[in-house]
């Protein structure tokens, strides 16, 4: 974060003398930059708006930052705002991925350049790159976590297994999945993974029947309730959930606890995305067995340097160009690494300064 804070500062006091007043393209401080995030109720999203925020202003940019309360009318307000207001830039976390077309026509007649942030916008040829991590990675590490920890390769099982998948209006939300799957379904149709509630997807098309719609974690929290009162009467246990991300896995670990499983050998492998902090803090309380991590200020650094090399008129930097095909073309995208965290490696989340010592009670 530092080096390109540094950079994009040092670029527009360089450019301050030549381009002041003259109303050139190619300055920060003529470029407003709208920036649409889905809702404040998650850890992730607020990080992630701050972070962008800070570095674009540093920068000399002009922003405008919302939050959409995972409401879809509301985020489609904020953007036609931005449009009117006259945005040169969106950046756009989106709640539902297919509800945008009409609002991203507007803003292409308007000359704006649109990037996708986080999430893929769907449907409209009129998004010009996306910024991510690597999101059909993110459900490889949780699977892989889960074969390992089990030990499935080496034979052992039969266990019993839950598994959730994201918000159906989400696209990521079919990458971690199918990421997931792609490692389980063998071990599934193997039947060293049984799922007692039968809620297994046939195939990966098919993750939105176990969707949790909006990533709530109260809907997961109930959902699992159900599955644990209705398949696990007299003393069957469940040895694992494959929670896609941690709010959910909020809600699943509060289920686990209403239903008498308790921190220790016993309690089942439960997965995780963000490492949020009350996810981070279940971790060390035993409560949750992993997390991957994107660390958010990366995406923000990779988005501010895109807006950075639009502005200037330099070619904008990708590393895929070929995964992420949103039904009307195949959008021009910079994929960022994502990392496991459990429990024994938490420290990591201090070390690199995404959480003080003190947030996590160390
Ligand atoms: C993000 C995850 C997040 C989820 C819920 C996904 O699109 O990639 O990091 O946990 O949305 O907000």
């Amino acid at each position: 974060a530092g080096m390109l804070l540094g950079s994009l500062a040092a670029c527009s006091s360089e450019r301050e003398p030549t381009t002041e007043g003259t109303g050139d393209a190619g300055s920060s401080e003529d470029t407003v930059v709208g920036i649409a995030m889905p809702t404040k109720a998650l850890e992730r999203w607020n990080r992630d708006g701050a972070h962008l925020e800070g570095l674009l202003q540093d920068a000399g940019f002009e922003t405008s930052l919302q939050f959409a309360d995972n409401k879809v009318d509301q985020q489609i307000t904020q953007l036609e705002n931005m449009i009117n207001q006259g945005a040169d830039i969106l950046v756009i976390a989106s709640i539902d991925g297919t509800a945008l077309a009409p609002t991203l026509e507007q803003a292409a007649e308007q000359g704006i350049t649109v990037i996708a942030y986080d999430r893929l916008i769907n449907d409209t040829p009129n998004v010009d790159y996306y910024a991510t991590f690597d999101n059909y990675g993110v459900g490889k590490m949780q699977g892989e976590f889960i074969v390992e920890q089990l030990d499935l390769a080496g034979g052992a099982g039969p266990f019993n297994l839950e598994p959730f998948a994201g918000s159906p209006d989400d696209n990521n939300a079919k990458f971690f999945f199918a990421g997931a799957w792609d490692v389980l379904k063998e071990y599934v149709d193997s039947g060293q993974l049984v799922v007692p509630s039968g809620k297994a997807p046939a195939s990966n098309d098919d993750w939105q029947s176990i969707g949790v719609q909006g990533w709530s974690s109260d809907t997961a929290q109930s959902e699992m309730e159900n599955r644990l009162n209705s398949f696990y009467a007299g003393g069957t246990k469940v040895d694992v959930v494959l929670s896609p991300n941690d709010s959910l896995a909020l809600g699943i670990a509060q289920a686990l606890a209403g239903n008498g499983y308790a921190p220790g050998p016993d309690y089942p492998i439960l997965t995780g995305q963000d490492a949020d902090k009350a996810n981070v803090l279940n971790m060390i309380e035993g409560k949750q067995s992993m997390s991957v991590w994107k660390d958010t200020r990366t995406l923000g650094d990779r988005t501010a340097t895109m807006i950075e090399q639009i502005v200037a008129g330099d070619e904008v930097e990708v590393n895929d160009e070929e995964t992420y095909d949103n039904g009307e073309k195949v959008v021009p995208t910079y994929l960022l690494p994502p990392q496991v965290i459990t429990p024994d490696t938490v420290q990591t989340l201090v070390d690199s300064g995404f959480y003080t010592a003190a947030d996590l009670g160390l």
